[in-house]
This record gives C-alpha cells, structure tokens and sequence, in this order.
C-alpha cells in the first residue's frame, strides 16, 4: 500500500518537481497550491499520510495551518513535514510548538526529503511484516486472522480488542487519546463513551500480560503502545 502525501506548497515548480520526484518513489501524491486548498483537500479527500507543509504561503502561514491540521479530530494524527527556507529560525521552533512532526530545510534533494518522508512514516505506521502481522516486544498480532501471540502464548482477544491493539500497535510511540480510539475503533456514529474504551484497554491489558508492559498509560492524555517496556505505575490503568 503506498502512503498519501500531499504538498501544500506556492511555489507551482517546486511543488511540482517534488510531486513527480515523490510519485517515482512510489507514494501517492496530492498538491495544493494555499493553506486554505490543503486543508480543504485533507477535510474532503481519503486520509493522507503524510502532509509537506510550506512555512510561507500566500494565504494561512504554515504554522495555521498546522495548527488547525492538529485541531481537526479527522487529521490530528496526520504526520507534518514542514518545509522552510534557510534563516527562518524562530518560525522553525514555532512550526515544533503547534505539532509539525519534523522539518525540511529549502533547497532539499528530493533524495534526501524521500529519506526524511520513510523514516518518519517507518516510525509511526504498521511495522512491516508479511501477512498483515504486527510485532512490537513480545507481542504478535494478525489482525487478519484475528490471533495474537505474547511470547509463544496465544492471547484470546475480542474482535474489538483485535481493533484496538491493532491502533494501538499500528500508531506505536505516539499517544493516541481516548476519543482517537474511539473514533478509530467503534466509529463515530457509536453510543460508546470514553469510559468504554478506559474498561476495553484494562481488559486487553490483563490479558496481554508480560505484554502489558508495553501498553502504557500517559496520564491525562490516553495510551500509547511502545516496542520497549515501559514502567506504568498505574494499578488502574486509566489516563
Ligand atoms: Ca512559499
């Protein structure tokens, strides 16, 4: 499956050599040309992946529309790579402070911003292994297949305990809130509350067990799952 990008970028010849630069790497690629454009095509089209953000546009400047890329329940866990030019320090450190996950200097290769896209998308998205298998510590999980492992011991899990490790798992190292989970997993349109998905996360914990150490509490903002161990300290589990 081939990520989505889009550029949201003024300079029509740049964005354009990137986009066909981008598209020979494999990614799908997507361009608008204002703040504005981008935001409308990341409301209205399928989700993308990764979003290329020019620090200077026309229209929004790009910390804006970051900004409101982070607001939206439907992107905020969208990756931002912000392209900026030479010299603009103080805006680089502003793009880091409303949520930009990392940053492109101007001029780039598009060699090098290719490298910079994979090891950003590598660091959030599903590991990839064959067979729709995702692996962090001792914990296997087919999702297609509706098994999990912890060790060698397979774990009995509820179809929405295989929807909810599978986010978890799928979006390792960061923090997914509460009402992440639930719009991921039991959808908009449920009556389900936030207090389910606290009650859904305890019971996959007991029953990953060793596993669980990998599950972690961030308290006041949701969960996150992690490759390494991470020392919990909290009996309830509840963020
Ligand atoms: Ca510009």
């Amino acid at each position: 499956m081939s990520a989505r990008i889009l550029i949201i970028e003024d300079e029509a010849d740049l964005a354009r050599t990137v986009a066909w630069a981008l598209g020979r790497e494999g990614f799908t690629v997507g361009q608008a040309l204002t703040g504005k454009q981008g935001l409308e095509r990341l409301e209205d089209e399928p989700p993308y992946d990764l979003v290329l953000l020019d620090l200077m546009l026309p229209d929004l400047s790009g910390t804006e529309v970051c900004r409101q890329i982070r607001m939206n329940p439907r992107t905020r866990d969208t990756l931002v790579l912000m392209l900026t030019a030479r010299g603009e320090e103080i805006d680089r450190v502003v793009g880091f402070e409303v949520g930009a996950d990392d940053y492109v200097v101007k001029p780039f290769s598009t060699r090098e911003l290719a490298l910079r896209i994979r090891a950003l998308l590598r660091r959030t998205q599903a590991a990839p292994t064959e067979g729709g298998l995702l692996v962090g510590g001792p914990v296997r999980l087919d999702v297609d297949g509706h098994r999990c492992w912890v060790g060698e011991e397979p774990v009995a899990l509820t179809a929405t305990e295989v929807k909810l490790l599978a986010r978890l798992m799928a979006r390792r190292g960061r923090v997914q809130t509460r009402a992440m989970l639930l719009d991921g997993v039991w959808g908009r349109e449920s009556d389900v509350n936030e207090r389910t998905v606290d009650a859904h996360v305890k019971r996959l914990r007991e029953k990953l067990g060793a596993g669980q150490a990998h599950l972690e509490t961030v308290r006041g903002v949701g969960y996150r799952f992690s490759d390494e161990p991470v020392e919990n300290g909290d009996e309830q589990g509840v963020p």
